[in-house]
């Protein structure tokens, strides 16, 4: 049962990359009739990127100051939860571990965006040309299946709740196809998130990209054949696309799958 009245996973201005005031979002979740609203905010460490599309310390601060403001002004209304997006990169494993632990987030999102190609880091999510070019030169099947392994380890290592857009990278490239040793390793990732109690996320952002969610149908058939809890994220960076799960409603009653609708 995918509850729709919850939205997990939106970002604001704070990451850099993403447009709006917290408030912003919360006012559109309770004009959509939505009950629960996670902000996901990006948290990295040690990655060599030309720009940052993440939070600094005191960019956390403020997120949580101003969180907890609006936690209390939407109570009767809303339920705000404060949450983080943790990037995983597999040289900072214990940097990344104090910065979760140093906070009370109410819901830890894993994610995998960048991979280090000759000392420089590349985002497996984007769509800009030079992040394409050099891990398209790597070729498409390699880098699937180092992202799928490196995918596993965060799984294993990090204190997570969910598994955000798990098949998402590569997702700009043209070329873009899973092979079948990249479901083997999908598998063991879902072994590994049902060993460790967590949910998967349907990625909302998938529909208009490919008409269907991230991940893709098999692969969340297979979560919940293994008992896996789903749960739904927009992965808003404006404040107009949060809760906008009007396609991924229908899409599911095609699939068969059971959801809860917001309003
Ligand atoms: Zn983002
Ligand atoms: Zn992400």
């Amino acid at each position: 049962m995918l509850d729709l009245t919850i939205d997990g996973h939106v970002h604001t201005r704070l990451c850099h990359h993403a447009v709006g005031e917290m408030e912003d979002y919360v006012l559109v979740a309770e004009e959509r009739g939505l009950k629960q609203l996670f902000f996901l905010e990006h948290l990295e460490r040690g990655i060599q990127y030309f720009e940052r599309t993440w939070l600094t310390e005191a960019d956390f601060d403020e997120y949580f100051r101003c969180g907890r403001e609006l936690k209390e002004k939407y109570r009767e209304t809303l339920q705000v939860g404060l949450g983080v997006e943790v990037g995983y990169n597999p040289q900072r494993r214990e940097e990344l571990l104090e910065a979760l632990a140093a906070r009370e987030w109410e819901r830890i999102g894993i994610s995998y965006h960048f991979m280090v190609v000759a000392g420089q880091h590349y985002n497996l999510v984007s769509r800009r040309s030079e992040n394409l070019l050099a891990l398209g030169k790597l070729g498409l099947e390699y880098v699937l299946s180092a992202y799928f392994a490196t995918l596993l380890e965060a799984v294993e290592i990090l204190p997570g709740q969910v598994v955000c857009h798990l098949d998402a990278a590569m997702r700009h490239h043209p070329e873009v196809r899973l092979e079948a040793s990249h479901y083997r390793q999908i598998e063991e990732i879902l072994a590994a998130m049902a060993r460790r109690g967590m949910a998967l996320e349907i990625n909302a952002s998938g529909m208009a990209r490919r008409g269907q969610p991230y991940p893709a149908r098999e692969i969340i058939f297979e979560a919940v054949r293994r008992g896996i809890p789903l749960t739904a994220g927009s992965d808003s960076h404006r404040p107009e696309d949060v809760g906008g799960f009007a396609d991924l409603a229908a899409w599911l009653v095609v699939q068969g799958i059971p959801g809860i609708s917001a309003a």
